[in-house]
């Protein structure tokens, strides 16, 4: 399985509906400073439910919405951002009854690809954010548990951010040691053992 495209629209520095590819092996984003390329990465955190807000680089989830006043003062009335991930499960990655399990429903449509969308929403007094599963309205937490079946889970190392290699050079031995061990898996029974322990 591997992302096909991703469609922004009102997110972040994308002001208008943009289509980005993304190719079956390897794909590389270039651009000057400033240009959106790490947003393009955060709007796949938050389309895929993987990463807090802090870790996409904003204070709150409305910061996520398009914003044109280069000050940053807010703008009135209703304004959305939206997120689209659509993934090649032309390999049978995902079954369908897992989708079908996840949406909650039968009517998910073809499930050699799989469309994960998000929307942030905010109106004068509040906000809202909705997950879809095949254009099925769904939670989070169908989101991340059909996604970990697949392999990819908000404490997993699937995408490694900007300052990350640094960090990891300059750990302590035994935290890198952490590291390594939730890669390989082995944090999981680590875990599991000291809660047996515990009881
Ligand atoms: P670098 O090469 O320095 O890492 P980059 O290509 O990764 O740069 P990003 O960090 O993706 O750049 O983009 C930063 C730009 O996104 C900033 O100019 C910032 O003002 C803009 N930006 C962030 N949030 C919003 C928003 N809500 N509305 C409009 N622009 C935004
Ligand atoms: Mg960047």
């Amino acid at each position: 399985m591997h992302i096909k495209e991703l469609v922004l629209d009102d997110f972040k520095s994308f002001g208008r509906k943009t289509r980005i590819p993304f190719y079956e092996d390897f794909t590389t984003i270039s651009g000057p400073n400033g240009s959106g390329k790490s947003n393009i990465i955060d709007s796949i955190l938050f389309a895929l439910g993987l990463a807090r807000t802090s870790g996409i680089r904003a204070e709150k989830l409305t910061d996520l919405i398009y914003n044109p006043d280069d000050d940053g003062a807010a703008f009135a009335g209703e304004r959305e951002a939206s997120v689209e991930v659509v993934l090649d499960n032309g390999d049978g990655t995902l079954t369908r009854s897992q989708v079908v399990n996840a949406a909650g429903t039968d009517s998910v449509g073809d499930v050699d690809e799989i469309s994960i969308r998000r929307r942030v929403k905010q109106t004068e007094d509040n906000y809202y954010s909705y997950y879809y599963l095949n254009g099925r309205s769904v939670n989070l937490s169908d989101i991340q548990d059909l996604l970990a079946q697949a392999g990819v889970a908000p404490e997993g190392y699937n995408v490694v951010m900007q300052g990350d290699v640094t960090e990891i050079i300059n750990m302590t031995p035994g935290s890198r040691r952490e590291i390594i061990d939730e890669i390989a898996g082995v944090a999981e029974f680590d875990a599991r053992k000291a809660d047996a322990m515990a009881e």
